[in-house]
């Protein structure tokens, strides 16, 4: 048996990696290996949401607005109501609004140059190499919401964000920009610069890899310490969300001069989910999007388009259709919000813990051959992803201040059901793959995969 050694190697000037003992040496061809397109359902599927995604993401717009209404069916024809805007706000470019834009995309990485933060550790990749990511999200977004809460309160404060209000398609076409350029690049460069491809990238097929993600980690050239993915993954999009829903109540206190309790609560949820994310930022290095997919157009769209752009459909909703809710309704949805936020946290906090070596529940677990344990009481032994039903529990309150006028509101609870679902989907496959008959027991243990005793 060969003798264990292990390699450590300095990679920057506050971190070591620890490689694996006498790792094999292996070509780029065995490294990454062409594997067959299974997700969402191929190239096919892969070409489809590159197109329908961005047309899903305007239409919202087109669909629901203060011009238009927010019925279903639609009482304009969608492509009248582009040519006809009488502001702004419907014009599909604008160069102000993308230099907007790009500079709130700069600031971003400005911070994560300047502001302190943590380099953390990530999983073991296949070439027996980790990388290290800054970990300062939280700080670009408490200096971020310090400077607009200053502005706000300034004279004319109101008014300059409520300028993003009537800029959003033209600021949604910046991102798009944004995203699609960097989409193009990492798959471009991919090809040149000998890096890790995500196993779901290199199928060979165009269609299929742009929208999964070709690299693996792409950096900038003469970057390699800032992490694409990772970057976006928390900072523009994630932080962006909770600045559009900021403006969508500048502008709905400039149309009635004061805030509604429901803009109040959508606010404050979602204000807050941002927030919790960025506290625990480091945990999104274990997460399949972090380890295993690709960077492309899925991530790179989802991050810097989608989550912002759709996600705050509630708020800027309210600001046209503003809505007084009774102490009885937001008690309940305020009750629900408690109740989703409370399974979320306490299910990922029991996993992140585990992960850490930590039990202090200590809650059952089963050995696996692959050396990892996997929970079998506490929140992981109800369901194989209970921190996917506090989201989607979650899901609803963000939904439900908006009434019952429309359903286009109610977007968000149903696309996110469908990923979630979907998502569960996948983490099987590669739970399957990387337990193999373990993780049929654990499945035999705990049968539900997301709603505890319903599904
Ligand atoms: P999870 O955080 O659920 O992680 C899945 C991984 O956990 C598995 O691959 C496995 O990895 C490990 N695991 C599975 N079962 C067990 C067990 N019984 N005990 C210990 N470890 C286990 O998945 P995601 O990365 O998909 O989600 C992270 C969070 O992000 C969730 O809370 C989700 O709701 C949220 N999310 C939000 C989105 C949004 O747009 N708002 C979009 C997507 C996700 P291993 O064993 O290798 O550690």
């Amino acid at each position: 048996m060969a003798q264990e050694r292990e390699v450590t190697t300095t990679i920057t000037a506050t971190t070591t990696v620890t490689l694996p003992a006498n790792p094999t040496p292996k070509t780029y061809a065995e490294l990454n290996p062409r594997l067959k397109p299974t997700e969402f359902f191929g190239p096919i599927g892969g070409g489809i949401l590159t197109f329908v995604t961005p047309i899903v993401a305007y239409g919202l717009f087109y669909g629901c607005n203060e011009v238009t209404g927010c019925s279903v069916p639609p009482k304009r024809n969608v492509l009248e109501w582009i040519g006809d805007w009488p502001s702004s706000a419907g014009a599909l470019w604008d160069w102000k609004a993308a230099g907007v834009y790009l500079a709130w995309y700069l600031w971003t990485v400005l911070c994560w140059a300047i502001l302190p933060g943590d380099w953390i550790e990530g999983t073991l990749l296949r070439d027996g190499t980790r990388k290290t990511y800054k970990m300062n999200g939280l700080w670009t977004f408490m200096l971020t919401l310090g400077i607009v809460a200053g502005t706000v309160s300034q004279p004319g404060g109101v008014a300059a964000f409520a300028w993003i209000y009537d800029h959003f398609v033209p600021l949604l076409s910046a991102s798009l920009a944004m995203c699609t350029f960097q989409a193009v690049f990492v798959y471009v460069n991919s090809f040149f610069s000998g890096e890790l491809l995500a196993h779901q990238g290199n199928s060979g097929n165009f269609f299929y890899d742009f929208w999964m993600g070709r690299p693996l980690n792409p950096t900038w050239p003469g970057f390699p310490n800032f992490d694409i993915k990772t970057f976006n993954e928390v900072r523009p999009g994630i932080i962006g969300w909770v600045i559009l829903n900021v403006a969508f109540a500048c502008a709905q206190y400039e149309r009635l001069g004061r805030v509604t309790n429901s803009m109040w609560l959508v606010l404050i949820f979602q204000g807050w989910y941002s927030l919790d994310c960025l506290l625990a930022e480091s945990s999104i290095l274990q997460q399949m999007d972090i380890t295993t997919d690709g960077f492309g157009f899925m991530l790179s769209f989802g991050d810097l388009t989608w989550l912002p752009f759709t996600y705050t459909l509630q708020a800027r909703y309210l600001v046209f259709a503003p809505t007084d809710l009774s102490i009885a309704a937001c008690a309940f949805i305020v009750a629900l919000e408690v109740l989703g936020q409370y399974i979320f946290r306490s299910a990922n906090n029991e996993k992140t813990d585990f992960r850490n070596g930590r039990n202090p529940k200590n809650l059952q677990y089963m050995e696996t051959q692959r050396g990892t344990k996997l929970l079998t009481s506490g929140w992981w032994g109800r369901s194989r992803h209970p921190n996917y039903f506090g989201d989607w529990i979650m899901a609803w309150a963000w939904c439900l201040p908006t009434g019952f006028s429309s359903p286009i509101p109610y977007f968000y609870v149903i696309y996110f059901g469908i990923l979630l679902a979907h998502r569960q989907i996948r983490d099987d496959e590669a739970c399957k793959q990387k337990y193999g008959k373990d993780w049929e027991t654990y499945c035999k243990k705990v049968p539900y995969k997301i709603i505890p005793y319903v599904y």
